[in-house]
């Protein structure tokens, strides 16, 4: 990322910038705030997770994994994997990101259609970011038009798949409240807790779509400054 004079983006990603650090800090304060509040039902947080799953006719290997905040549901193997601090706890954050893995599992096995388009597009989006800004760069230096234009084409596959990844975050935390709440695993006032810890996840998420369409403008914007 460098600076260039009359950049009318430099502002709007450092304000970005800003958002992603204030949501990961959220991410971080609210999970440590309810992760020490245990929920009365008094079941561990994989437990929660395999019965919402066997709700809806999906059994898959529940598995516990290193790291923190490592939480994810793995479409390739079709495993739920939650990080140490989840599986085993009771607490109402964990019930949180359980049921939110547990939506991602759900989406799958429904065949969700955003999921289904984020999973297939998972590896040109993987190429696309770690080349795109590359061939953009050398394009630039080396006065290469044809370059700049694959780059840019490149780095718009990351920037969709980031786009696609909001309806699928939304709807796993939306599935999860539900079902934390219709089969009574917590309470109208617990749920607020893990409501938070869901809301401060997807803010994460809108702010790295957020700077991933900036990033893309500025490139639009760096493209057409170059020509004129
Ligand atoms: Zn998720």
């Amino acid at each position: 990322m460098f600076y260039l004079g009359n950049d009318p983006f430099f502002l709007l990603i450092i304000l970005t910038l800003g958002l992603s650090l204030l949501a990961q800090w959220k991410v971080h304060s609210t999970y440590t705030r309810y992760s020490k509040v245990a929920a009365g039902r008094g079941l561990t947080a994989e437990e929660v997770a395999g019965q919402i799953l066997s709700h809806y006719g999906v059994n898959i290997p529940i598995n516990s994994v290193a790291g923190n905040l490592t939480d994810h549901y793995d479409p390739r193997h079709k495993t739920l994997n939650l990080s140490s601090g989840v599986y085993g706890s009771r607490s109402i954050a964990a019930y949180g990101i359980a049921a939110h893995e547990a939506g991602h599992a759900i989406q799958h096995a429904k065949a969700y259609s955003p999921l289904m388009f984020r999973n297939w597009f998972y590896p040109a989006a993987a190429f696309g970011s770690n080349l795109g800004p590359w061939l953009f760069i050398i394009g630039i230096f080396a006065g290469i038009a044809q370059l700049i234009d694959l780059g840019i084409i490149f780095f718009a596959a990351a920037v969709i798949f980031s786009i696609v990844t909001l309806p699928v975050e939304f709807d796993a935390s939306r599935r999860a409240i539900a079902a934390l709440r219709s089969d009574a695993y917590l309470s109208t006032q617990e749920l607020r807790g893990a409501k938070n810890v869901l809301d401060a996840a997807a803010l994460t998420y809108v702010a790295a779509t957020l700077m991933a369409v900036l990033q893309f403008a500025r490139l639009l914007f760096m493209r057409n400054s170059r020509r004129n």
